[in-house]
């Protein structure tokens, strides 16, 4: 029993130091994928299924390692949040995607720009005079660039997160909050957040029709965040009957698989032309 005990804890140990390996792999490489730039964005549309255009993109970060290959967003974010670089790295984003989407509004593609933002990087001192320095030196108009905020980030320190929200509402900038619905229940805070908009989170989406529940729940998201004078945008909307039941229930605007994956920069006007096409 004893040596049993002795391979189990062997075992245990062996797992735990494969995934610190790993973590520690991923930590050491995201610092030289900093410095050598293996980073690109990705750009969602975000549609309104009604006239068929393009009234946003949202950016999405891509890693392609020398020698791993493509490493998803869910792999390395967590551990840049856990390091700090995150803080590097999104300001990265940041400038990148303003000065793409300035470039969209130069060949008459306007639209939003929406940006994920971490718990670090919203906590960070920084944020306000990064967003103001970014903003000027891009020209970005700030109304332009939206910010994703998830519930769980503003849960925490309430009165916090409700200042640095005005901070960043002064700079002109717009405010959604991700992934709704998935998080801590914040709904007798929602009134509070000083926030634009709400995103339906893939989850409550993806087996419409055939849930029940979760047709009623994204109704009454959408209900509620029409009565809380909220923009509403769902994710995740893969059919034609998504839409359709989004539609029915007053979502216009939509972001999926349905209409685009994210795409390369270079992707981007076609996907536009194409979709008046449609
Ligand atoms: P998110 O912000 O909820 O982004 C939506 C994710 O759903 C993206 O995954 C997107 O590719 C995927 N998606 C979009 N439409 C569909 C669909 O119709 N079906 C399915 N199955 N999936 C869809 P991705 O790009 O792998 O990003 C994962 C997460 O990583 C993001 O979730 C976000 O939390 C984080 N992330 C990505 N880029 C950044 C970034 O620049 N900064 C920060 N802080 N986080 C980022
Ligand atoms: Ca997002
Ligand atoms: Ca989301
Ligand atoms: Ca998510």
């Amino acid at each position: 029993a004893k040596a049993k005990g002795r391979n189990t804890f062997h075992f245990y140990s062996q797992e735990l130091d494969a995934a610190a390996n790993e973590r520690l792999y991923i930590e050491n490489e995201l610092r030289i994928a900093i410095k050598e730039q293996q980073f690109k964005l990705h750009y969602q549309p975000q549609v309104n299924s009604e006239s068929l255009e393009v009234i946003g993109y949202e950016a999405l970060i891509r890693w392609y390692h020398p020698e791993q290959g493509f490493i998803p967003p869910d792999k390395f974010i967590h551990i840049a949040e856990a390091t700090g670089l995150i803080v590097e790295l999104g300001e990265w984003v940041l400038e990148e995607a303003c000065t793409f989407s300035m470039q969209l509004q130069g060949v008459g593609k306007a639209g939003s720009m929406s940006i994920n933002l971490s718990a670090r990087q919203f906590k960070d001192d920084r944020l306000i005079s990064t967003l103001a320095d970014v903003l000027k030196r891009t020209k970005m108009p700030s109304h332009l660039l939206h910010l994703e905020l998830t519930e769980s980030m503003l849960m925490g320190d309430v009165e916090a997160a409700i200042t640095q929200l005005h901070e960043i509402k002064k700079l002109g900038v717009a405010l959604s909050i991700d992934d709704f619905g998935t998080g801590y229940s914040s709904l007798s805070y929602l009134k509070r957040f000083p926030v634009d908009m709400l995103k339906v989170d893939r989850s409550f989406v993806k087996d419409i029709p055939e849930d029940q529940n979760d047709m009623e729940i994204t109704a009454a998201i959408i209900a509620m965040a029409q009565k809380l004078q909220l923009q509403v945008v769902a994710e995740g909307v893969e059919t034609r009957e998504q839409v359709d039941f989004l539609q029915k229930n007053n979502c216009y605007v939509v972001q999926g698989y349905f209409y685009s994956p994210p795409i390369a920069q270079s992707d981007v006007e076609a996907f536009c032309d194409a979709l008046k096409q449609r």
